[in-house]
C-alpha cells in the first residue's frame, strides 16, 4: 500500500491543544452542527437564548431546551466529550485500526467503554448511500477467520467470505457474503458498481461470467495459471485492500466475531476511501453528530 501522504488537519498536537478541554469540543461541536447559528431541533426557530452556565440552549418560540449533544451519538454519553474526540482521532490515524485494549489504555477507561465507544464511532462512519463505482472496477472475494488455509473458492470451512469492489484511483466496497456463488456474486456487483462501467476485472472462477453487456468489458486473469497480471488487467488494488484487512484483524483487532465483521469493514472502508481527504477529523465528527445513539443492547445482540 502507498503511503499515505495527505497533511491531515488535526495531529496529536493540535488535537491536544483544541481539544483538550470540553468547552472546546462543544464549541467545534456547535460550530459544525450549526454553521449558520443555533436552530432548535424541535421548531427550527433560530431565537434562542444561551444558558452558558448549564451548557444549554432555551428556544424562545417552544420551549425547548436542548444542548449541541441533543439527538446525537454523545448524547447520554458519560464520557467527557475529549474522550470521544481523542478515540475518533485514534481511529481515523491508524492505518490499520485500533483495539478497544488500546483504546482503553490510552484514554483510561474499562474495556467494556472503550468497546462500546470503537463500536459507536465505527457504526457512525458507514456511508449512508454511497455512489455506484464506475471506470475500471476490481472485483475480487477473500475468506477471513476461522483455522484453515485459504484453498481456494470452493472450500470455506468456518471462514467468512468478504468480497470487495475497488475502483481504479477511486473509492471501495467492502462486504461479508454468505457464497461465492453466482447470484451472490451478481447482487453485490449490480448493488455497488454503476451498470455502464467500462470494465470489471476478476479472477478466472465461472460464478462471475455474464457480468458484462454491450457497454462493459469483463476481463479476468487466471489465478490458477499463475497469471497475475495482463496488461492492465489485475486485481491488485482490491488485494491490497485484503493485505491491510488482514493485517487490521491480525494486528489490531485479534479477533473479529462475524457479526460485527461488517461494522470493520465499514471502518475499513471509510479510512481507506478518505486516505486523501485532509478534512478527515471534521468530516468523521459530522458523521458522528449525524449519527444517533446506538444502543448497547443493540449492539451486542447483533442486530447492528
Ligand atoms: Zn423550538
Amino acid at each position: 500500500m502507498k503511503k499515505n501522504g495527505t497533511k491531515q488537519e488535526v495531529n496529536l498536537i493540535n488535537l491536544v491543544e483544541r481539544y483538550h478541554d470540553e468547552d472546546n469540543c462543544r464549541a467545534y461541536l456547535e460550530e459544525l452542527r450549526w454553521p449558520d447559528g443555533v436552530i432548535c431541533p424541535r421548531c427550527q426557530s433560530k431565537s434562542i437564548s444561551r444558558v452558558e452556565k448549564l451548557h444549554i440552549f432555551d428556544c424562545n418560540s417552544c420551549r425547548y431546551q436542548f444542548s449541541v449533544t441533543s439527538g446525537t451519538i454523545f448524547h447520554d454519553s458519560h464520557l467527557p466529550l475529549w474522550k470521544w474526540f481523542a478515540t475518533m482521532y485514534l481511529m481515523i490515524e491508524s492505518k490499520k485500526g485500533i483495539s478497544a485494549n488500546q483504546v482503553k489504555r490510552t484514554i483510561g477507561v474499562s474495556y467494556k467503554t472503550a468497546w462500546y465507544l470503537c463500536h459507536r464511532i465505527r457504526s457512525a462512519m458507514s456511508d449512508g448511500t454511497p455512489n455506484l463505482l464506475k471506470g475500471i472496477v476490481e472485483v475480487d472475494e477473500t475468506l477471513v477467520g476461522g483455522k484453515r488455509k485459504n484453498v481456494g473458492h470452493g472450500f470455506k470451512g468456518n471462514k467468512t467470505i468478504v468480497i470487495g469492489a475497488s475502483q481504479r484511483g477511486g473509492e471501495t466496497r467492502l462486504q461479508v457474503i454468505d457464497s461465492v456463488d453466482r447470484k451472490a456474486l451478481h447482487q453485490f456487483i449490480k448493488e455497488n458498481i454503476a451498470p455502464d462501467t467500462e470494465a470489471i476485472y476478476t479472477d478466472e472462477w465461472p460464478a462471475y461470467q455474464g457480468i458484462a453487456d454491450e457497454d462493459t468489458r469483463h476481463e479476468t486473469v487466471n489465478h490458477s495459471a499463475e497469471e497475475w497480471v495482463r496488461g492492465d488487467v489485475h486485481t491488485n488494488s482490491v488485494e491490497g485492500i485484503w493485505s491491510l484487512l488482514k493485517r487490521s484483524i491480525v494486528g489490531s483487532y485479534h479477533k473479529v466475531s462475524v457479526k460485527h465483521l461488517d461494522a470493520y469493514l465499514n471502518e475499513l472502508e471509510w479510512r481507506f476511501n478518505n486516505r486523501s481527504n485532509e478534512h478527515l477529523f471534521r468530516d468523521t465528527l459530522l458523521k458522528l453528530i449525524a449519527s444517533s445513539n446506538l444502543e448497547y443492547r443493540e449492539l451486542i445482540s447483533g442486530r447492528a
